[in-house]
């Protein structure tokens, strides 16, 4: 055999050769607002008491494969109704992916709004299924009669609708969302990533569509790095979908740190009330800058645009004052000049806008002088 031949180009499959992997920035001593996460960590007591509830974890184990006293907890804590069940991923990517390969099949489509959450399309490549983006109307909400007719055309096996949605912050009416899972021949998948920031939750409406799962993280409400996701739906589905779950998919770290969190729950409530405070500031301020135009937005982030062609300066002219977001003006037309900032702490914020505002100013010198 020739070199050639054991090459990875010889056997790579060509939909995954053909991908860019996805790219997470190095925060260094950045501040870092490009990411969703939470910024604030326990009070020191309530950390030593999770301290106390590791020592007892015996890590020479393997975990309780189905995770049954965290998933008890977590079926409390986010309202599954009952009768309904739950799988636990690590991440919530990690389900979309077990989704995915449930359904897999060549010709197979999963379809979702776009922009929208990048994963989807992604996962149904890894998976080796087609992938349909059904553009969002101007505004970013759903375009129902764009929806229907894809969803009429492709027959998607599953439908992600990111509620609210990410990059835009949108939250899509609950009568566009009721219209496509009406309308869908397979699953829709109500990714609700979002949902401590907001009031609106298709949760309680678990079994009355017999297609509609939801899906939810720990990730959000400040406990990113234990990497916990929920999927929550009618059992005759969630069963099939359990069986491409791997073993032990959840490690006993994060089995026993989500479910002592969960049972501290009022100091990540009194984080989100925090942060959903601050995002209302946040908004005003970006609100009355002229040159920008800014999404609302029912996330911990603010979807907004910068004068046309500058978006890729602003996001440096951040970078270089210290302030990392997300610079999204390289993806889809739609998105062109957009950037998207996580809510941080007030004094994050505020270095945030500071620079900001330092950034628009020179850029705008820049033009005007050019
Ligand atoms: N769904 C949506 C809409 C997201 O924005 C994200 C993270 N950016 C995820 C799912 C994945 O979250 P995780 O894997 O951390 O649970």
């Amino acid at each position: 055999m020739t070199d050639d031949e054991k090459s990875p180009q010889r056997w790579i499959r060509a939909d995954v050769q053909a991908l860019s992997a996805y790219h997470v920035p190095d925060p260094g001593g950045l501040i870092k607002l490009d990411a969703m996460e939470n910024p604030y960590h326990w009070p020191a007591d309530l950390v030593d008491d999770w301290l106390e509830v590791l020592r007892a974890v015996e890590l020479n184990r393997y975990p309780d494969p189905g995770a049954a006293a965290l998933t008890a907890q977590l079926k409390k804590s986010m309202r599954v109704p009952d009768g309904m069940q739950v799988v636990l991923g690590n991440g919530s990517d990690e389900l979309i992916q077990m989704l995915a390969l449930a359904v897999a099949d060549r010709q197979r489509v999963i379809l979702a709004p776009e922009p929208t959450f990048v994963m989807y399309r992604m996962i149904a490549t890894f998976a080796g299924m087609q992938y349909r983006g059904v553009p969002l109307a101007g505004d970013f909400s759903l375009d129902v009669d764009a929806m229907l007719a894809a969803i009429a055309e492709s027959r998607p096996a599953i439908v992600f609708l990111a509620y609210p949605n990410n990059p835009t912050g949108t939250l899509f009416s609950h009568e566009a969302v009721e219209a496509v899972i009406e309308a869908a021949p397979g699953l829709v998948v109500v990714d609700e990533a979002y949902a401590p920031f907001t009031d609106a939750s298709f949760m309680t409406r678990l079994g009355g569509f017999s297609n509609l799962l939801v899906l939810r993280t720990v990730s959000k409400m400040g406990l990113a790095g234990l990497r916990l996701g929920l999927l929550a739906g009618p059992p005759g589905w969630l069963s099939q979908i359990d069986k491409v779950r791997l073993p032990y998919n959840i490690n006993v770290l994060t089995q026993a740190s989500t479910l002592f969190a969960m049972q501290h729950q009022s100091v990540l409530d009194a984080q989100t009330v925090q942060l959903r405070h601050d995002r209302a500031l946040l908004f005003t301020a970006l609100d009355a800058i002229d040159a920008l135009q800014v999404y609302p937005s029912e996330a911990n982030f603010i979807l907004f645009r910068v004068p046309a062609g500058q978006g890729r300066a602003v996001f440096e002219g951040l970078r270089a004052r210290g302030v990392l977001i997300k610079n999204l003006d390289g993806a889809a037309g739609r998105l062109r000049d957009c950037l998207r900032v996580t809510v941080g702490t007030p004094a994050e914020n505020a270095a945030f806008l500071k620079a900001l505002g330092d950034v628009l100013g020179s850029t705008a010198t820049v033009s005007s002088t050019a």
